[in-house]
């Protein structure tokens, strides 16, 4: 790796109460690469994602972003996660908002850019993700595909320069599944640092830099993503890959 990490874990665990669900994790992200994260329910994909932007404490090790240790008290957690977007498998669209006040939301709080700013940058976000013509739908009226798309717009308007997604194909239906995929793969394109959650093994081999494997709250292997597919280095990554794809 040439550049310094924009993101890095080092030795950390994470329980809740006396269940320990991040055991010892290490992980570097360089800016530009895209990591996927993989391995079987409940083996602590989304707790370490969510602790990476500070929305879950850990108990031991550091987590770095930017250079900045993510829950020191000195560190402005709210401008880490400003410069952080993360997208869920449940979309999470405010419902009583037209798709483009969903973009615009954060933009006016956060970023205190005038409704005429936020306004063509939403309309700027939403025509790249495909959605153009449905700004003024309410999410009730969107497809899950469609919402999915308007949930990236939004979390690429406060211009992240990393995003974090939990499975954001899971709760689709398989015919949507690849819009929304194709709006990753031209992220990762244009150069986003991009940690995934996803069992969506064809979008790993596309554009991963790396897959980590995660079993029981370690990270089992990480490695590049060519690797990883032709010779998983551990039983029980080779058994996982067997049953997904
Ligand atoms: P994954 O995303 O890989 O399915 P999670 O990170 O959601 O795994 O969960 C890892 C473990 O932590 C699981 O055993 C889960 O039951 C537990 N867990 C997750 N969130 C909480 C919580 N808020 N309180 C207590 N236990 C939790
Ligand atoms: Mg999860």
């Amino acid at each position: 790796m040439n550049s310094l990490p924009l993101i890095s874990l080092d030795h950390v665990s994470k329980s809740y109460g006396a269940n320990p669900v991040l055991r010892d994790c290490s992980l570097k992200v360089a800016p530009g690469e895209i990591v996927v994260v993989c391995g079987p329910s409940g083996s602590g994909k989304s707790t370490l994602i969510k602790t990476i932007n500070g929305l879950e404490p850990y108990q031991s090790g550091t987590i770095m972003f930017e250079g900045k240790v993510v829950g020191a008290r000195s560190t402005d957690l709210p401008a880490v996660r400003a410069r952080i977007g993360m997208v869920f498998q449940s979309f999470e669209l405010y419902p009583h908002m037209t798709a483009l006040k969903n973009v615009m939301l954060a933009q006016t709080h956060v970023l205190k850019r005038s409704s005429e700013e936020a306004r063509a940058r939403s309309l700027e976000l939403l025509a790249k993700v495909g959605l153009s013509e449905r700004a003024h739908a309410y999410p009730a009226n969107l497809s899950g595909g469609q919402q999915q798309r308007v949930a990236i717009a939004r979390a690429l308007a406060l211009d992240p320069i990393a995003m974090l997604f939990d499975e954001p194909t899971s709760a689709l239906d398989p015919e949507m599944i690849n819009e929304v995929l194709d709006v990753m793969v031209s992220l990762a394109r244009e150069g986003m640092t991009m940690v995934v959650v996803t069992h969506e093994m064809g979008f790993a081999r596309r554009v991963a830099s790396r897959v980590v494997f995660m079993d029981e709250g370690r990270i089992v292997e990480d490695r590049p993503s060519a690797q990883f597919f032709e010779a998983p280095d551990t039983e029980r990554a080779r058994a996982f890959l067997s049953k997904i794809i």
